[in-house]
């Protein structure tokens, strides 16, 4: 049965979910592969939102750097299936037009846009006179300021729905974690905008899928409103951070795993 987003649940309803859960392949490879995760997610029963990267932010060149704009039509057609909102991070000006243009449901800011106010505020021009939410992945430095001042460019720009996301905080060198989640950063976020939604993003934080359930309940025990966690139907041959990604049947496992607040 195919089933869309319809009055009785507006994007800004389904954001409202708690907890809420967002998931879907680090990046869309193929039209097969986001209908089919699409598909397996949806048959969780679990999952809010459908994310994918169609223009991947990679940290050397040569590397798979996205399908582009083709992605958004397997995006619009795994909606069309599944009825699950579809997300995807933008970066540039014309990205946003491309996403707005495609009828995106959410949008997010990357990591490595939120570091610089040039790119922010080019993002955020693009959504001058939108209705869409936009959610702000911290930056990678862990540099309270810049995050914030994204928030203030977004909703600038008149931007009513913004929300966060806490992806953690690189580091050189070997570490525990992938991203260091230093937690009192986003705690002190949270603090700062007190009714701004925060979720938690494990599987940037963790780079491997042992850490996502512990990452995922601290988030939880620290009153997080939900997470994104990626999926992937094959992870081991995903494009893109292969290691970190779980099947949408793992996910439901992770999930269950968790104690919940709400
Ligand atoms: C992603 O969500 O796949 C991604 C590139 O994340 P980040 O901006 O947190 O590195
Ligand atoms: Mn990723």
């Amino acid at each position: 049965m195919e089933q869309t987003l319809n009055a009785a649940s507006t994007i800004d309803e389904v954001l409202s979910k708690r907890p809420l859960i967002i998931s879907g392949p680090c990046s869309a490879e193929t039209e097969e592969q986001v209908i089919e995760t699409a598909t397996r997610l949806k048959a969780t029963g679990k999952v809010d939102v459908l994310r994918a990267g169609i223009w991947k932010p990679r940290t050397r060149p040569g590397s798979f750097e996205g399908v582009g704009t083709k992605g958004l039509n397997w995006l619009n057609q795994a909606k069309k299936i599944t009825g699950l909102p579809i997300a995807i991070e933008v970066a540039t000006g014309r990205q946003v037009e491309d996403a707005l243009h495609f009828d995106v449901d959410v949008l997010w800011i990357g990591a490595r846009t939120t570091v610089n106010p040039f790119s922010v505020q080019e993002v955020a021009d693009a959504l001058r006179g939108a209705n869409v939410p936009v959610l702000i992945k911290n930056p990678i430095n862990p540099d309270l300021e810049l995050w914030i001042g994204a928030v203030e460019r977004v909703a600038k720009a008149g931007i009513k729905n913004i929300g966060l996301i806490h992806r953690g905080f690189s580091s050189y060198g070997n570490t525990e974690y992938r991203n260091a989640p230093m937690w009192h950063l986003a705690i002190e976020m949270k603090r700062r905008n007190p009714n701004m939604m925060i979720i938690n993003d494990p599987s940037h934080i963790s780079g491997n899928r042992t850490l996502l359930q512990s990452v995922a309940q601290k988030a939880i025990d620290l009153d997080y409103d939900g997470v994104m966690i990626e999926s992937h139907i094959d992870p081991d041959k995903a494009w893109s951070d292969a290691k970190q990604q779980v099947t949408p049947e793992r996910l439901a496992e992770i999930l269950d795993g968790i104690k919940w607040r709400h």
